[in-house]
């Protein structure tokens, strides 16, 4: 089993036992191995939103239902099925960050300090989903906004930021654009597309004739191959933007083209959460099976308003973490060990243990990354930990050293050793430091 294998697989060492306790189905653990290739993802990614003026916001994951209900819309498929709900309590574990982020944004009136807010968060989403690789109950989002501007070139911005994030990963993938409109255009749309949809609902599958009726546009990103298919032939909403949303639309692709971001259009790309219109977005990869959205996001320039807030204009998007993990794990990205130990502390008898063990603890308030073996063990065994935790050092104390309050520290790298007191070991260890600050 490779990496990928065992990583993707979260394969461990009791698999095949019968387990009672195991994690709930779509619920993964991120084991150590992998939670660093978690933080080099996470690390490039505040790196690119600081060179882009985002401000971090941290977020609940609880919010009153009604939230999700009135933004992200009553027949979408997160609000119908896949939200955890206490229905008790009508709160709802957040299935998406943008809803939080604006009630947060109104709250506390951000939009008072600044004109324009550029804010990120970080964490994990929740729905009720079917699990498969890519697609998990609890998944991880890092969604950004941009909250005051209806400015296209916000828009292109946004985009070629998730160009240049994904781009630093090493990532392939496609954007793909589009506009939905406004609720100028849409009524229009909407009536062509539905007399469309009546002349062939027969053909459409079960959940896409519900649609036709409460949520037409909906069918447009139907997954199944027989409505895809159907729809190819489905009017156009880049046929019915009016003058503004058009004029909105071609200055948006103006500005992808000034900054150098490849894209295509996609007319039926309508995203399945109803508060967007004009821009929406999409950067997929054909190296995921269907879950092939690794970002995704659009203009939503009523919503604040339609949650008591001012008349703010507003665009977003949100990358899912474990998808692009996934992706990184296909690539055999070379993945970060744990950062290594500065010094291992081998204390042979009590008395050296004891004095290790206060050492120790002086050297971590000192910045510098030691460990021992608590347990005393012989000098084989604790040489044997020192190599696996990777130590640049090793400090032996032994009775013969400690009566002279002295230890004998070896250059794990070169295997030269000297004996030193115990009182240069700082220094000793900060001079030959290189890069890193102790
Ligand atoms: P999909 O079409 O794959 O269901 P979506 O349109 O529901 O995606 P969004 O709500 O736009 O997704 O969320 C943005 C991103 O979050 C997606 O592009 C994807 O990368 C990720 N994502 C969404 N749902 C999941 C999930 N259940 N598991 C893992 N990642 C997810
Ligand atoms: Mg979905």
């Amino acid at each position: 089993m490779n990496e990928f294998d065992r990583i993707s697989k979260n394969f461990s060492s009791s698999e095949g036992k019968d387990l009672k306790l195991k994690a709930l189905n779509g619920f993964k653990d991120i084991l150590p191995g992998e939670a660093e290739l978690w933080r080099q993802v996470e690390d490039r990614a505040r790196d690119i939103f600081a060179r882009f003026n985002f401000a971090e916001i941290r977020l609940p994951i609880l919010e009153k239902t009604e939230l999700f209900a009135r933004s992200i819309g009553e027949t979408t498929d997160i609000v119908e099925k896949e939200m955890y709900t206490f229905v008790d309590k009508q709160i709802t574990m957040r299935p998406e960050a943008t809803a939080s982020l604006l009630r947060a944004y109104i709250e506390h009136g951000l939009y008072v300090q600044k004109p324009v807010q550029r804010l990120f968060t970080i964490g994990p989403m929740f729905r009720h989903e079917r699990p498969q690789q890519g697609r998990l109950r609890q998944f991880h989002q890092m969604d950004v906004e941009i909250l005051g501007s209806a400015n296209p070139r916000v828009d292109a911005e946004l985009m070629a930021m998730g160009t240049m994030l994904l781009s630093e990963l090493g990532l392939c993938v496609s954007l793909e654009v589009n506009s939905l409109g406004c609720p100028a255009c849409r009524p229009a749309f909407r009536e062509n597309l539905l007399s469309f949809l009546e002349s062939r609902q027969d053909a459409l599958c079960d959940d896409c004739k519900r649609r036709s009726i409460t949520n037409p546009l909906r069918v447009l990103d139907c997954k199944k191959p027989n409505c895809r298919s159907i729809v190819e032939d489905a009017p156009s909403i880049l046929e019915h933007l009016c003058p503004e949303c058009a004029a909105h639309f071609s200055e948006v692709q103006d500005g992808l083209r000034q900054l150098g971001i490849d894209y295509s259009l996609n007319k039926f790309m309508v995203r399945g959460l109803d508060y967007y219109c004009r821009t929406t977005f999409e950067f997929t990869t054909t190296d995921l099976g269907s879950q092939s959205a690794v970002c995704a996001g659009g203009r939503y320039d009523g919503l604040v308003e339609q949650l008591g807030g001012p008349k703010i204009p507003g665009i977003g998007c949100a990358m899912g973490m474990e998808r692009l993990v996934l992706l990184l794990l296909q690539k055999e990205q070379k993945i970060e060990g744990p950062a290594e130990m500065d010094l291992f502390i081998a204390g042979l008898g009590d008395a050296a243990s004891r004095i290790a063990f206060s050492l120790m603890q002086s050297l971590r308030k000192e910045g510098v990354r030691v460990a021992m073996d608590l347990d005393n063990r012989g000098l084989k065994s604790q040489m044997k930990q020192a190599d696996k935790a990777g130590a640049r050092y090793v400090l032996m104390i032994g009775d013969d050293e400690l009566a002279k309050n002295t230890g004998m520290l070896r250059n794990m790298a070169t295997q030269e050793q000297q004996g030193i007191p115990l009182g240069d070991i700082r220094i000793l260890i900060e001079t030959t430091t290189t890069g890193r600050h102790v």
